[in-house]
């Protein structure tokens, strides 16, 4: 993924932050309005860059309507406000995804001072640095994690969410068991009898929630 270029004016205004002190580097600056112009151009990079599609969740959403889309910070802002700007840092993401996110810790080494730029520098699938498609297979809307980054990311996300609704299941259980059963079930390169096993596991899943009391 290509990053960011700032045009001049914003770029006079990331420059500005960039000198300042550490101590002076406050992550509530990103809704000051004088970065309203900021904000909108990593937006537009971003969402055309990853062809609308959602860093995380890698869903389509086929609309420029800004109000759908976060500027994502792959490290939070409030975790390291001095990588607020660094176009390696920004994606755009879902609503969903970036909420479930948060201000979870995705470094190896938070205390590490420069920018951490390679791939294993981060514990999930980094938007920059890896292949999503090493890391995440979809299947419709469930999902299968490849790698252990493919697993932290569908659990910090939340990804197991569409298959879960798909299930008609009404409360999204944490449950990267359920996940993986229904990857198997639909993964065209899984063998029939492992096949059967997760359909029959998944069937107990089922089972097991219709008699659980409505909580
Ligand atoms: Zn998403």
């Amino acid at each position: 993924m290509t990053p960011v270029q700032y045009g001049a004016a914003c770029q006079a205004v990331v420059d500005t932050f960039n000198a300042r002190e550490p101590a002076q580097k406050d992550h509530n600056y990103w809704n000051d309005p004088v970065i309203d112009p900021v904000r909108a151009e990593i937006k537009d990079h971003y969402i055309a860059e990853q062809n609308r599609r959602c860093c995380y969740c890698n869903r389509e959403y086929p609309t420029n309507n800004k109000a759908v889309w976060d500027g994502e910070h792959i490290i939070a802002k409030s975790l390291a406000p001095r990588f607020m700007f660094e176009p390696r840092n920004l994606a755009a993401s879902c609503k969903d995804c970036n909420i479930a996110k948060g201000e979870d810790e995705i470094r190896v080494d938070p205390n590490r001072k420069s920018f951490p730029d390679q791939s294993q520098h981060y514990i999930i699938v980094h938007p920059h640095f890896d292949d999503y498609d090493d890391h995440i297979r979809w299947y419709g809307d469930a999902v299968k994690p490849l790698s252990p980054k493919g697993g932290e990311l569908v659990g910090m996300c939340k990804l197991w969410r569409f298959g879960v609704a798909k299930a008609g299941v009404e409360v999204a259980p944490p449950n990267p068991l359920v996940d993986g059963l229904i990857g198997v079930m639909m993964d065209p390169q899984a063998d029939p009898l492992t096949k059967a096993v997760a359909i029959e596991g998944y069937k107990e899943y089922v089972r097991a929630r219709a008699q659980k009391p409505a909580d």
